[in-house]
């Protein structure tokens, strides 16, 4: 595995700070000790961004974000922008495509796993989810326990959970990636860059704009679904949850198996 330098960058800031909790501080504390200014702004098309001054370095939060977990995952990833690529840059601008770093190497990346892991630190993350039964409301329970987003709770989960998923993400009725549980595999239907499955839930949004109540995230649907099955498979049944950003015309897919 690639060694995870947004991770290390974090584990390194909590120890220089002796913080033992998340709870215990502020990611705008964090800012502050790191003499960093921070401004809260409408900011089109972006969520946060941060530019490095000569002497100064400034921190942008879009001040239309409705979340209090987006805000704080986005305040996160631009000081780890600060703590890991201050040398690199003079600015940086952190859009709609946040979602799609979790899929590449790079910068985005590293910033990503660093406020993944000072929000979520591995440690606290498998205490807080073990021996807990998956479902759409543990990934809303992790969402509020650690005061992050769905997206990043979603993907922590894909990293560390106990039980295995499948993610797809896809923008603009498009498959733009998707990631399963290590060692969890299912040979996915080819369909990266392609439309969704036509009856997948993720499709529906796309079609139609549906967006499942609470009680009923959780969507039945079948292995063919998503996955190629063989002459001799059965059609098994599979849950799909989908989660939909309507600013960006996004939807994360969580795929499971019943
Ligand atoms: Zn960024």
């Amino acid at each position: 595995m690639a060694i995870n330098n947004g991770a290390i960058a974090a584990q390194r800031l909590i120890n220089e700070f002796g913080i033992e909790n998340p709870n215990d501080y502020t990611i705008e504390e964090l800012i502050h000790v790191r003499d960093i200014i921070l401004e809260e702004k409408k900011i089109s098309n972006s969520d946060g961004r941060i530019v490095f001054g000569k002497s100064k370095t400034k921190i942008s939060i879009n001040s239309d974000i409705k979340y209090i977990g987006r805000r704080r995952f986005t305040l996160a990833h631009e000081l780890g922008h600060f703590e890991l690529h201050h040398n690199l840059n003079t600015h940086l601008e952190d859009n709609a495509l946040t979602l799609d770093y979790f899929k590449n190497g790079g910068q985005e990346y590293e910033a990503n796993q660093f406020a993944t892991e000072l929000l979520m630190p591995s440690k606290s993350f498998i205490a807080y989810t073990q021996g807990k039964k998956f479902s759409p409301e543990l990934l809303r329970d992790i969402t509020e326990h650690f005061e992050t987003s769905i997206t990043s709770a979603t993907f922590r989960y894909l990293e560390l959970g106990q039980h295995p998923i499948f993610l797809f993400h896809c923008r603009d009725k498009k498959v733009i990636y998707w990631k399963n549980t290590n060692n969890y595999y299912r040979k996915v239907k080819d369909i990266t860059k392609l439309q969704p499955p036509t009856d997948s839930v993720a499709m529906e949004f796309f079609n139609d704009g549906t967006i499942y109540r609470r009680g009923e995230s959780a969507q039945e649907i079948v292995k063919s679904t998503w996955f190629e099955t063989g002459e001799n498979d059965s059609d098994d049944e599979y849950f799909e949850y989908a989660i939909v950003t309507k600013d960006y015309n996004t939807v994360l897919s969580v795929v499971w198996e019943k």
